[in-house]
């Protein structure tokens, strides 16, 4: 097992911090019926007059039985934008600190970094888009807090090998995330299993991709207890309403028709494949193991203008470096798949 010294990570303002302490905090209840006469709530019932539950026992519950951890490994954000946020601010000292992101990739890292005054340091991907691991290893200096990455990614689709993943954890003496939004769709395993060998890893999933909740804004980072509790000293305390906790907790009780969908997507995407085969001005398709495809081709403008004109709206990520030319096709309902199959083989 890997031993970090975590709190020397920590901003000192953060370790200094005294968090804000919600009413529904101060004491303890033995289940009986109570009255709320303390958080200045309207008290007729309407499921959304009262403030939701600030640590979200209930749905970290059920996602701790799900993944086989505990409650404490588990943060919950608005969306995983927030996580990604939180985990910058307990870490990472505006003006001073640096992080690691390995472009082309998912376009929040860099966003966040400038919002909380960071220096991305940019270690670009190799041409088959794995971490360039030893440029990585050479950029990293004291002031390195957060090495970002995201598996499988965004925008290219394609998992990094276990072997760059773990080297970068070996040798890395500050927080590796690993993104893993699309991790439903992937045939990798999750890296949540490695978290106990790996006190530096925080990985993040979120419900907003192959859950199917993009609207509610949950996303989730698992991690040590140590880091966890640091990101819930710093989060806003009632960041998850009650709306959001109620829609994912049903949701999560009905598995089997999620796993359905991401199996409709998942052969959806192996028909398409097939075709993008043979469609003459498509000049590469990247390996995927999302529920995208990011495809090279000969007029990435002309060919968005023109599935665009048959109401089909995809991506163009040409202006992404090392991405020139380049589509990327988000995997619709069969229906969907079918129509955009039909205007593929039609341009
Ligand atoms: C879509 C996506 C997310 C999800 O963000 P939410 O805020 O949870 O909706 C996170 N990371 C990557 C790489 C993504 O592509």
């Amino acid at each position: 097992m890997k031993t970090i010294d975590t709190n020397s990570l920590v901003r000192e303002n953060i370790k200094r911090l005294k968090s804000y302490s919600s009413a529904r905090d101060e004491f303890e209840t033995k289940n009986e019926t109570m009255i709320f006469l303390d958080a200045n709530e309207n008290p007729f019932d309407t499921g959304v007059n009262r403030y939701p539950d600030p640590l979200q026992l209930q749905l970290k519950n059920k996602l701790a039985t799900m993944k086989g951890i505990t409650a404490s490994e588990i943060l919950l954000g608005n969306g995983s934008d927030e996580v990604l946020d939180l985990l910058l601010r307990v870490f990472c000292e505006p003006n001073q600190d640096n992080i690691i992101t390995l472009p082309p990739t998912y376009g929040m890292y860099k966003v966040l970094a400038e919002i909380n005054a960071l220096e991305n340091r940019e270690v670009v991907l190799t041409s088959d888009y794995q971490p360039n691991v030893e440029q990585i290893l050479k950029i990293i200096d004291n002031r390195t807090k957060i090495i970002f990455l995201c598996s499988p990614n965004n925008p290219t689709g394609n998992s990094f090998s276990e072997k760059n993943i773990l080297e970068i954890l070996n040798q890395f003496q500050g927080i590796v995330v690993v993104d893993e939004a699309y991790i439903d769709f992937s045939t990798q395993e999750s890296w949540l299993k490695k978290r106990k060998q790996y006190p530096n890893l925080v990985i993040v999933q979120t419900l907003s991709k192959a859950y199917g909740m993009a609207g509610i804004r949950l996303g989730i980072a698992y991690a040590s207890t140590e880091i966890i509790t640091l990101l819930n000293k710093i989060k806003p305390p009632y960041n998850i309403n009650i709306q959001t906790q109620k829609i994912a907790l049903d949701k999560l009780n009905n598995l089997e028709i999620i796993q359905n969908e991401i199996n409709a997507i998942i052969e959806s995407k192996v028909t398409l494949l097939k075709v993008l085969d043979s469609v003459k001005w498509i000049a590469e398709i990247y390996p995927t193991d999302a529920n995208f495809v990011l495809i090279k081709v000969d007029n990435a403008t002309l060919r968005y203008q023109q599935l665009l004109e048959k109401r089909i709206v995809i991506r163009n990520r040409s202006s992404d470096f090392g991405c020139e030319n380049c589509l990327r096709i988000t995997i619709g309902t069969k229906e969907e798949n079918e129509y955009l199959i039909d205007v593929l083989q039609k341009i």
